[in-house]
């Protein structure tokens, strides 16, 4: 199967699982996860319409958002763990940031001036498997930390939450405790809807819960490529 292929094949499943989860596929956005690939692999999902794009590591990103600067009305997503120290390089490419787990974070991203004075939209990222070292914040830590953004971080605007999955438990679970966490976000910023989850594993069942946004990677860009 072709890139076309995958994308129109993943695409489709979506509409399927939004039908019958009772929504709107149009109000699902479809982020194209490209980590590990080239940049012009970036140029060939802007040609078939993609402008949704997900990179988690912050040198990569900058360095592939760069490539392709040139692309007009790319929407880069930032969904993996960031250092505080590279919250000026995130800000400067990323239309999103889906990973914000912690104050001095939200305070490095505020801190940071988009080039364009533009907000940034932010998710809190909740932890959702048992182990504490893990990204996101503690599901007992939401509120705390949407307050702190919500009271303290002016440029930023606080969306929604996003999760990950853990390995050892059905997806839906661990969807539905993301949804509980999105709904106390709610308390704090009443139209911070959003909802991140949905990786190629497991997407339909995001979609069941409730998921705006979806990070799908090697069901659509294939395999990874070998690093030499
Ligand atoms: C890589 C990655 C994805 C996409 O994963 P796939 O299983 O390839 O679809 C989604 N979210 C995060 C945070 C990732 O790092």
């Amino acid at each position: 199967m072709d890139l076309q292929t995958r994308l129109a094949d993943i695409d489709a499943r979506i509409s399927d699982a939004a039908v019958s989860a009772g929504r709107a596929a149009t109000e699902i956005t479809r982020i194209v996860v490209t980590k590990f690939h080239p940049a012009s692999l970036v140029r060939d999902l802007y040609a078939l319409g993609v402008r949704d794009m997900g990179e988690n590591r912050q040198q990569e990103f900058s360095a592939k958002a760069a490539e392709v600067a040139d692309l007009d009305d790319l929407r880069w997503h930032f969904i993996g763990q960031a250092q505080t120290n590279k919250a000026r390089a995130i800000r400067a490419a990323a239309s999103v940031v889906h990973s914000v787990d912690r104050a001095r974070l939200a305070d490095a991203l505020d801190a940071a001036p988009a080039p364009d004075a533009s907000p940034l939209d932010v998710f809190v990222q909740v932890n959702l498997t048992a182990d504490a070292g893990r990204g996101g914040v503690e599901p007992t830590e939401v509120t705390r930390l949407a307050e702190h953004i919500a009271a303290s971080c002016p440029t930023l605007r606080l969306r929604g939450v996003m999760g990950v999955a853990p390995l050892d438990e059905p997806a839906a679970s661990a969807f539905a405790r993301l949804a509980a966490a999105g709904e106390r976000v709610r308390t704090v910023v009443p139209d911070a809807g959003w909802i991140s989850a949905g990786m190629t594993g497991d997407f339909p069942e995001a979609i069941a819960a409730g998921a705006t946004h979806l990070r799908i990677g090697s069901a659509i860009t294939g395999p990874r490529p070998v690093h030499g």
